[in-house]
């Protein structure tokens, strides 16, 4: 499959990871939009948000567990950070395996862009 995050998953492009277990992964975004900017994927492919099955709820649950500890280890939890998931293209979704975005480090503007 031509999927950029599963090539990450798999070994096949490097990325500087911040955690790893059996089921998901943590990393850097190449191109930060924050002093922290960091995407926590499940292994699996899911391509968007909308292709979430019932049997995935302890996956996604998993994830926000594993922020929460992202967010702890490389402390900015103290201050705060915003979690974003786009969901197709009006959102601006340009890689299609479900990704958070985490993103800490500066005052977040409100709506977003
Ligand atoms: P989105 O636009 O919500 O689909 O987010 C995709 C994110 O993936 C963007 O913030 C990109 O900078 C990031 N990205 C794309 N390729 C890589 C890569 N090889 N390593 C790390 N982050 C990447
Ligand atoms: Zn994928």
């Amino acid at each position: 499959m031509n999927c950029i995050f599963c090539k990450i998953v798999n070994g096949e492009i490097p990325a500087k990871k911040v955690y790893e277990d059996e089921k998901v992964l943590a990393f850097h975004d190449i191109n930060p939009q924050a002093p922290f900017h960091i995407l926590v994927i499940p292994k699996k492919h899911i391509s968007t948000l909308l292709e979430l099955e019932e049997r995935d709820k302890e996956l996604i649950g998993h994830i926000y567990t594993v922020i929460n500890r992202v967010a702890r280890d490389l402390g900015f939890d103290e201050k705060g950070f915003r979690v974003v998931t786009n969901c197709k293209e009006e959102a601006g979704q340009t890689v299609f395996h479900i990704h958070f975005h985490v993103l800490a480090g500066r005052p977040m503007d409100w709506p977003p862009g």
